[in-house]
């Protein structure tokens, strides 16, 4: 077994690697860009490099400098974890060269799986069923037109090199065809530097489930069931599980059959994963082979009861695989959701900034959080946003997804935006608790974005009773530190009113053993709980049954966060509450007059013209954020007055692009 080994990787994977080598006793070398230096994976490990400035381009993704980095440390061989140099062939030839091992698996299969097209053609041999369609490459739109034509449409038009979700679009006629063709070759060439397309059928209704295989250099391949991954945000996945359920026994057995054939075909030798799309009568099709760890490998991890990193070093090691097909057994339920550094409520877009409070939930047997991230440290804007990878695990769907409830509820981040209220409405979704999923899920149920309204709280009365009771417990506390002048105590009343939502909510909050009774609207609310003020986390019962809420107190306010939805609560005296209603309204400033950047991002194309009259849905700009083109368009007919930035400019979120004709709007 290896002593030492590098990790070429960053955040949540270089942590999860790092905790695994340490289990098994081998010394762990971390790298890390300039940007990194106080990252927590830097930290964790029992070395660390400095390979260069803060764009990966010129530090993570060097293989120079990591396989430096690995002579100067002795590291002996080198996990990739996901992204990055992960699927490489140049860095394993690299490494080999120099007598590392690569933790994953050998060139050939890599070579081959990186490929989409070759891939495909590779799969169709190995008897692997595959989505209809052209595996030619793409000359020009209307080579492009020609094939969907053929096909017939809906199609999708994808980047050979793709990856992420990144350098695809879906076309359902000729006019998108053309417009896809260049988006997604001008996205290919910009994030993989390879703008090759083809042309494949669009599977309508379709949902994502992708099967683990194993494999040694001794011969053996094995699967470890699938993972279901059908809710995604434009092909990015946001929440995993496993098992699917829509599988049954029998479409397992052959998803799983033709996945090892796949593997065996480019004698495939570590963990991989071969993507399929099925369709709704359980027909499937291979997509791609990931030929490195997936993000969303905890959700197999937990219901296999297999440390998949683990399996990695061993293969990578030479050992064989210590089990077979027949002792895979996949236990209970695990859903894994990916906690990202973004504002679902502005359109997800993408949030920087430091982490001022961060305390995740308590891990247990049933919650596991990854993360490379800590209170303090700061979400750049040069690597990928996510903040956490939160599992949950039960021995039923429901029970997975009652644990995943309660663990949002628990997960503290403030400083930058996060998309914890977003994960929480799709927990309680109908579609997602009745398995009736698809990647288009999201987009069909949130077709104009996500709002607050989307996670309504269903049970006011508990908020209302907390707030009470935080309210109480703070007024009982000042008056017992206040100074107190015999005959002059401070007397704290019972009757108060709850301001939420715009209404008034008359309670009456007495004194009980271990917490207080609020009546409200002639309930009684047992409400216990040792929270004291300060803590950010409100543990504890409503009438014995145990609740969670995140408290901040702002100025006048409260803001209560729980099952996802937010509220600002005001707990006033009668007499205040009735003068509060006569407070004039402040209002927002107009800011219709101006186009303003969603997102910091890079000002690519200004399309607009001064003097021009735009119409309603027209392109106005194009802005790169996290390698993705985004395309902003006129909300509303009207006439450019000023032009207020220029391509080339770095945006920051509200930036004024460009200003509209005052009474044009
Ligand atoms: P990437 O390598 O960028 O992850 P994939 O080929 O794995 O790209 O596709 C990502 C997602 O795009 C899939 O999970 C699926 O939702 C969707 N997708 C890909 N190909 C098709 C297709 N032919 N029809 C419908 N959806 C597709």
């Amino acid at each position: 077994m290896f002593k030492k080994i590098l990790i070429a990787n960053r955040g949540e994977i270089a942590c999860r690697v790092i905790k695994t080598a340490r289990k098994m006793g081998i010394q762990t070398v971390a790298v890390y860009s300039e940007a990194d230096r106080d990252a927590l994976h830097v930290e964790l490990a029992d070395e660390a490099v400095l390979i260069g400035p803060p764009p990966s381009a010129q530090s993570y993704l060097v293989m120079e400098r990591i396989v430096q980095a690995c002579k100067d440390t002795g590291a002996e061989a080198v996990h990739p974890g996901y992204g990055f140099l992960s699927e490489r062939p140049a860095f394993c030839e690299m490494l080999e060269k120099e007598g590392i091992v690569f933790i994953g698996p050998k060139v050939k299969a890599i070579e081959a799986m990186g490929d989409k097209i070759t891939s495909k053609k590779l799969a169709m041999e190995a008897g692997v069923s595959t989505v209809p369609g052209c595996t030619d490459v793409i000359q020009d739109a209307e080579h492009a037109q020609a094939i969907a034509r053929d096909i017939g449409y809906p199609v999708m038009l994808k980047a050979t090199a793709g990856g992420g979700g990144k350098g695809m679009r879906i076309a359902w006629n000729d006019a998108e065809c053309a417009d896809g063709f260049e988006r997604a070759s001008n996205e290919a060439r910009s994030s993989f530097g390879d703008d090759r397309v083809f042309v494949e059928k669009y599977i309508e209704e379709p949902r994502h489930i992708e099967i683990q295989v194993l494999g040694d250099s001794h011969g053996h391949i094995v699967y470890l069931g699938e993972r279901e991954c059908s809710l995604q945000r434009r092909h990015q996945k946001v929440i995993e599980e496993a098992p699917s359920p829509f599988l049954d026994e029998k479409t397992r057995r052959a998803m799983g059959e033709q996945a090892v054939a796949l593997a065996r075909a480019v004698d495939y030798q570590s963990a991989g994963t071969v993507e399929f799309i099925v369709d709704a009568k359980r027909n499937f099709y291979f997509l791609e082979m990931n030929t490195r760890l997936q993000v969303e490998h905890p959700v197999t991890e937990f219901i296999t009861g297999l440390d998949l990193v683990e399996q990695m070093i061993r293969v990578a090691a030479g050992e064989p695989l210590s089990f077979t097909q027949d002792d895979v057994k996949l236990k209970g339920w695990a859903i894994e959701a990916r906690v990202y550094a973004e504002d679902p409520f502005r359109n997800f877009l993408p949030s920087i900034g430091r982490l001022v409070k961060y305390m995740p939930p308590q891990e247990s047997e049933v919650v596991r959080v990854d993360t490379g991230v800590y209170e303090g440290g700061e979400v750049s804007m040069y690597y990928d946003p996510m903040i956490a990878k939160l599992i949950t695990y039960g021995a039923t769907r429901d029970r997975a997804i009652a644990h995943m409830r309660d663990a949002l509820n628990e997960f503290f981040i403030r400083g930058v935006q996060h998309n914890i209220s977003f994960l929480a409405a799709l927990m309680v979704h109908t579609r997602f608790m009745t398995g009736r999923i698809s990647t288009n899920m999201i987009a069909e149920e949130y077709p104009t974005g996500f709002y607050a309204s989307d996670v309504p709280h269903d049970d006011p009365a508990l908020l209302i009773s907390v707030a009470a009771f935080l309210h109480r417990r703070y007024m009982d506390r000042a008056a017992q530190i206040s100074g107190q002048l015999l005959g002059h105590e401070r007397k704290v009343g019972n009757d108060w009113v709850v301001l939420m939502c715009d209404r008034h909510h008359p309670v009456r909050v007495d004194p009980a053993e271990g917490g207080y009774d609020v009546i409200y609207m002639g309930e009684v609310y047992q409400v216990r709980s040792d929270w004291q003020f300060g803590f950010p986390l409100f543990k504890g019962t409503l009438n014995g049954t145990a609740i969670c809420i995140q408290v901040e107190r702002r100025d006048m306010h409260y803001r209560l966060f729980h099952w996802g939805s937010q509220a600002d609560v005001m707990v006033l005296s009668p007499r205040v509450a009735e003068l509060q209603a006569l407070m004039p309204e402040k209002e927002l400033p107009d800011l219709s007059q101006y186009l303003l950047s969603p997102m910091p991002g890079l000002l690519t194309k200004l399309t607009a013209q001064v003097g021009q009259e735009v119409k309603a849905g027209e392109e106005l700009a194009v802005i790169e954020a996290m390698k993705m083109e985004n395309v902003l368009r006129a909300e509303h007919d009207a006439k450019v007055a000023k032009l207020l930035a220029a391509p080339g400019d770095s945006l920051a979120v509200d930036q004024p692009i460009l200003e509209f004709e005052s009474g044009s709007v």
